[in-house]
């Protein structure tokens, strides 16, 4: 648990947000800057500040985060498919050093994962 960190303080109930599943490792709640109709996160419980810290200790939460995906997508309405994106440290353009997963859908496509840089243009 970190004081400071705005995850944790959420999984506390400190800072309000729209919750969609919680249990006693993984909590899940909509992200307050939606890119998509359906954009919602589950981060750890346990404060893990990024990818690189994560290890096999982790691995009961970080696994729960991917086997909840599905389930919770199709519940909030992404039933055509979605995207899951975990970005990590400065290139992965982290914004938050709580470990999250971002789970992305439609109905439309999301478009392609990175736009392709052109070649020699
Ligand atoms: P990152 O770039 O670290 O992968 O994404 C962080 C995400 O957290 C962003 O999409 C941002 O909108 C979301 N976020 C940041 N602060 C809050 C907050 O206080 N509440 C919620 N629900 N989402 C937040
Ligand atoms: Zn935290």
């Amino acid at each position: 648990m970190s004081a400071e960190c705005i995850f944790c303080k959420i999984v506390r109930g400190e800072i309000p947000s729209k919750k969609i599943y919680e249990d006693e490792d993984v909590f899940a709640f909509h992200d307050i800057r939606p890119v998509a109709p359906v954009h919602f996160l589950i981060v750890p419980k346990q404060h893990i500040p990024s990818m690189y810290e994560a290890n096999m200790v982790h691995h009961q939460a970080l696994g729960k985060m991917l086997a909840l995906a599905g389930g919770l997508a199709q519940q909030e309405g992404a039933d055509e498919g979605f995207r899951t994106i975990i970005n990590t440290g400065r290139v992965g353009h982290q914004e938050v050093y709580h470990v999250h997963m971002h789970v992305l859908g439609g109905p439309e496509p999301l478009g392609p994962m990175i736009v392709r840089k052109q070649r020699g243009a």
